[in-house]
This record gives C-alpha cells, structure tokens and sequence, in this order.
C-alpha cells in the first residue's frame, strides 16, 4: 500500500510498505477513505518530536471502511464505516475507568522509553513517535486499528467525510480545551492560536457560555477564519499589544480564561534545544514573550490556563512565580479523545456545528509531502489539508 513516511526533519515521502494484518484479537483493520494533517504533525516534521525513525508511518487523524477485524472485537464488522480517535486506550485500565483515555496504562507497548523521561508513561498514539508507542500512523490507504472495540465510533448517518473526520481530533481537542478554560456564563475567554485546534476551541468556548472570546495569531486568513465563524473579536499579534489589548476589553482584568491553542511552534523547541537554549522564543519571534509566558502574565488573578497546544522536553523562563502569586490554575493534556466522540457526532447531527468550515485543502494521499510544507507554512491560505488515500 501507499504511506506517508517520515524520513527526516523536514523530509516525508509517500512510499510503498506491507499492509498491515491483524495483530492481535483485539485489532481491527481500517481502509482509510479521509485523513487529515495536523499541528501535531508539524512537530514531527519539524523535528520537535523526539523518538522519530526513519521509516515511521505519521498521521492520527483518519477515518474510512473496517476491512477486517481481531476474533476477540465486538463491536465492529466488516464494512463499518468509522472515525478513528488519535488515542490508543485499552478502555480497562484505571484510567480509562476514569475516562482519562489519553492516560490509558496500557497501551504504550514503549512505555518505559516514556517513563524514563516522564516518571509515567501517557497512552500510545497513532502515529506520533516511539515515545508514544511507535504505533503506524493513518495518512496511508490502510491502518492497524488496536482496541478496536474502544476508540472507532460508527458514523451511519451518511454524513460526508469532511464532517466527521475532525471527530478523530481537532474538534474534541478543541472542545476539551475550552471545558479546561473553566468557562462559566459571562466570562471572556483569550485563545492563542488560530490554527484548526484554535478554530474548534473558540467555537467550543462560544458553546460552553463564553461571552467574549478573542482570538489571537497573525495569519489574516486564520484570523478571518475566526471572525466569520463565530463571534470572536481578533488580535492580530504582529500589528497590536497583546497585553494591552486584552486589558481593554476585560477593563483591566484579564481574560478569565487563556487557552494556548500554539504549543511548541512559537518557541522554536526541539528536543535538544529546549533544555540548554533558555527557551525563549528569540529566533522565531522577535523580543515578543511565549504564548506560556503571555498567558500567564495576561490572565486575570484566579483565572485558568487551558495548554491543548504539544510542548516536548523542558522549557525555561516559565513565569512559576506569577503563576503561583496569581493563583492560576493550569489543565493540559492530550484528548481523552473518546470521551468526547457521542456528544460531538450529535451535535454534528444535530446541525449545532459543521466541522468542515476549517478545510482549505483536500488532496490525494501522493500530495502529501506538499501539503506539509504548505500547511507548514501557511501558503496559500492553508488552515487544514484533508487527505484522500
Ligand atoms: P497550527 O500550527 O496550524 O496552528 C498554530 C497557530 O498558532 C498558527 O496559526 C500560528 O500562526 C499561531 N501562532 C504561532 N505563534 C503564535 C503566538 N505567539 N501567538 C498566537 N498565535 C501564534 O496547529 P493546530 O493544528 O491548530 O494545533 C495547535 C496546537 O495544538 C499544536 O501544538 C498541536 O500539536 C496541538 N494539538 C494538541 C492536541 C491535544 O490532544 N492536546 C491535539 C491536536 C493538536
Ligand atoms: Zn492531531
């Protein structure tokens, strides 16, 4: 079959690899009919992610037809049409119990590759690194489905592909992160970020009772993006104070809550620069502070920090002193994505949202590599590439 295959940083190619077979009893296989590229993949991309081999198949965003399923799965057959979370969770664990599918314990098959650096290890991922499983990622024509009785939700309702598909990520993503914003009714919220995750989570925040949301980035068309879509006001951070701003529309408090929707982008954090180069964000932004940093220095006392954006390693320079003095509250985390995957297909159902205003791309699977620098890069007006295999 055809697969996206990292080769180095800044190098991804679409190479012919075995198709995948059933592993396990529990497996399922999926003929992927719509994947997506996310911010996440930047970081692969960019180098950020450590634990990459040459040869790894990338992408966690898929969606398409089971072709075949493990003797032990339940509750797919074969021409089950799913979408696929990015979360790899065994659904029996403690913390799958909880719901804290992102946490699961058992499904990082490296797991001590993580816990040397963590002290635990987080759930495995699909495509995202040895780190987090080394599992074959979805921008291929096929892909390995483990637990496959816990993650794929069945879409029935013939919905198109463009609906549906950011069920596997962005939008749960984007929703989680404003349920940990702490909204209530009448609060302002600031998101940071104005990429397909920042998209969902303004929407999400509007949702969930925002009054005010302000969106933050300097891409006029993501910025334009925001405005046409929800009711968010916007900063574009290259042209206006953030601070200032923000102190202006909330008469001096600050937002309630301050979502950072950017993750290690803004501050040029690969693995190995993150612990010796201070981490301050210099080369890529000029004397501006990081998103973490601004955030904290933005949000009003008592207020709360919401981190969907992927930090990798260490960073220095993070305000804990203002963050502690002004008693802030921090929730982050990668989607316990399956959590998420009812509510949010009935809302789709229902009409509340339609997903697919974030896709600016839709290719076939062979212009991959393209996409990435596009997306990467922002051209031609790039916000979301979806994938056709
Ligand atoms: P993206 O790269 O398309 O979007 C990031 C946006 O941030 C860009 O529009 C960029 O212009 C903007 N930006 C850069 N510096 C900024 C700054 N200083 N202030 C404000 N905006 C700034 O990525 P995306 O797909 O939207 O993903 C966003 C983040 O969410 C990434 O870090 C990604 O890894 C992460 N993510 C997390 C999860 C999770 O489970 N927690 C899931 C998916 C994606
Ligand atoms: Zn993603």
């Amino acid at each position: 079959m055809r697969a996206l295959r990292w080769h180095d940083e800044g190098d991804v190619r679409v190479d012919d690899v075995p198709k995948p077979e059933i592993q396990e009893p529990t497996d399922a296989v999926i003929e992927i009919t719509a994947t997506a590229i996310c911010g996440s993949d930047l970081h692969l991309y960019d180098g950020f992610m450590p634990g990459m081999e040459e040869g790894d198949i990338i992408g966690h965003e898929p969606m398409g037809e089971v072709v075949e399923v493990g003797s032990a799965v339940e509750t797919l057959s074969e021409g089950d049409r799913v979408v696929v979370p990015f979360t790899i969770s065994c659904g029996a664990c403690w913390y799958c119990d909880q719901q804290l599918y992102s946490l699961c314990d058992e499904s990082n098959p490296n797991a001590e590759m993580a816990s040397e650096s963590m002290g635990h290890s987080p759930a495995g991922l699909f495509g995202f690194s040895h780190m987090l499983g080394g599992y074959d990622g979805g921008q291929a024509e096929y892909l390995r489905v483990p637990y496959a009785d816990v993650g794929p939700i069945k879409v029935d309702s013939g919905l198109p592909d463009e609906k549906v598909l950011f069920l596997s990520d962005i939008f749960p993503t984007g929703y989680m992160a404003a349920e940990n914003a702490d909204i209530e009714n009448g609060d302002t919220v600031a998101v940071w970020g104005c990429g397909p995750v920042g998209q969902f989570a303004i929407q999400s925040a509007e949702m969930l009772g925002a009054e005010r949301v302000v969106a933050i980035d300097r891409e006029r068309e993501r910025l334009d993006m925001a405005r046409e879509h929800s009711d968010a006001e916007v900063i574009d951070f290259e042209s206006e104070d953030v601070y200032d701003r923000l102190m202006d529309v909330t008469d001096g408090h600050g937002p309630d809550g301050c979502i950072d929707a950017v993750g290690a982008e803004a501050h040029g954090a690969g693995p190995s620069s993150v612990a010796d180069s201070g981490q301050d964000g210099e080369e890529m932004q000029g004397d501006r502070p990081y998103v973490l940093q601004e955030a904290v220095r933005c949000c009003r006392k008592g207020g709360t920090l919401s981190v969907p954006g992927v930090y990798t390693g260490e960073m220095n320079g993070f305000p804990t002193g203002s963050l502690m003095n002004k008693g802030l509250t921090v929730n982050t985390g990668q989607t316990h994505v399956q959590r998420y995957l009812d509510p949010l297909l009935e809302r789709i159902e229902d009409g509340d949202i339609d997903p697919s205003f974030v896709v600016t791309h839709q290719e076939s699977l062979e212009k991959a590599p393209e996409m990435y620098e596009t997306f990467r890069d922002k051209n031609d007006g790039c916000v979301k590439v979806m994938l056709n295999p």
